[in-house]
């Protein structure tokens, strides 16, 4: 009994409050620490000559954002998440395998042995550029449902509900959108996953592949905690086109409509300049974040629980 209290313990720091020793994720403390690089040349840069009396220290860590309410929400959700997620990922897991197993086999079947046989080198490239595409763009579509249809708004408002953003603030996500969002991932990697295992001929571990993720490794260590933060990193005119800077995202988080429905990426641009919803950081001068008006109706952790059902019945949520 003490052992499996333990283990269940143990499961759920891994789960959350693990993630800032987790170089997987992006709270890992080394890429909080190049975030406090970047937000250190972001002070020297520009916000200094605006406000010349506010000093470092209290620039990269406003209380408002690390140790207010708003932002104990979001701490609570990183916990609390960790047992919703200690759920699905064993349910998932179990079928994600199973699936790759079968379209594999069925490609085998339907297909033969592929007869060129690729190099390691070329294979990881491949494999982490797929991923980043069909990852990314998943993402984006869905991403863009949970704006344009009131049953899945209803739960996506949980994470725009943040009024002072803060590196945390990426895991405030309702329970609901959490299992839909694990789900996109899962259908996602399955596919990726089993295409190149038959292109490997049954001999590819993602593992492997994983472990040396360049792409991930140089999109945290750029900045990404800061997506999630009052600092105003923006990237050069030209570069916003092709991959979302940190305050675009905070543009996302805006509580003017016209704003929040726009930058709805991850990672990459070109999907907000397909769809026409990509606004550069050069058009937005002054940003509220939140939900304006129904802020008042998310403020504690439980009405984020409680109140985006209440707001399927009822629009004054
Ligand atoms: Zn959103
Ligand atoms: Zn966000």
């Amino acid at each position: 009994m003490l052992q499996e209290l333990k283990h269940l313990l143990f499961d759920v720091y891994s789960k959350s409050i693990g993630y800032f020793v987790n170089p997987q994720k992006r709270i890992y403390w080394i890429y909080i620490l190049t975030s406090i690089a970047l937000a250190t040349f972001v002070f020297f840069r520009h916000s200094r000559k605006k406000d010349p009396n506010k000093g470092l220290i209290s620039f990269l860590f406003p209380k408002e954002n690390l140790f207010s309410k708003t932002a104990f929400v979001d701490y609570a959700f990183l916990v609390f998440n960790a047992f919703i997620k200690l759920f699905i990922i064993a349910t998932f897991s179990y079928a994600a395998k199973k699936y790759h197993y079968d379209i594999t086999e069925w490609l085998l079947h339907n297909f033969g042995l592929p007869s060129k046989t690729y190099s390691i080198g070329i294979l990881t490239t491949f494999y982490l550029i797929t991923l980043l595409i069909t990852g990314d763009f998943s993402y984006y579509i869905l991403h863009l449902l949970y704006h344009k249809i009131p049953f899945l708004w209803a739960f996506h408002k949980v994470h725009h509900s943040s009024t002072a953003l803060n590196p945390v603030t990426q895991y405030r996500i309702h329970p609901v959108e959490l299992i839909i969002n694990n789900l996109r991932a899962l259908i996602v990697l399955t596919l990726v996953n089993a295409a190149f295992d038959y292109v490997n001929r049954g001999y590819f571990s993602p593992q492997t592949y994983f472990g040396v993720n360049i792409i991930l490794i140089t999109f945290n260590s750029w900045g990404a905690n800061l997506r999630h933060s009052h600092i105003k990193l923006t990237y050069f005119n030209w570069l916003e086109n092709w991959i979302i800077s940190p305050f675009q995202h905070q543009i996302h988080h805006s509580s003017q409509k016209e704003l929040y429905d726009k930058n709805l990426g991850s990672k990459l641009a070109i999907w907000d300049r397909i769809f026409g919803t990509l606004v550069k950081s050069k058009d937005v001068e002054e940003l509220k974040v939140g939900l304006g008006e129904k802020d008042k109706h998310y403020k504690s952790f439980f009405q984020n629980i409680i109140n985006p059902f209440k707001s399927l019945f009822n629009s004054n949520y």
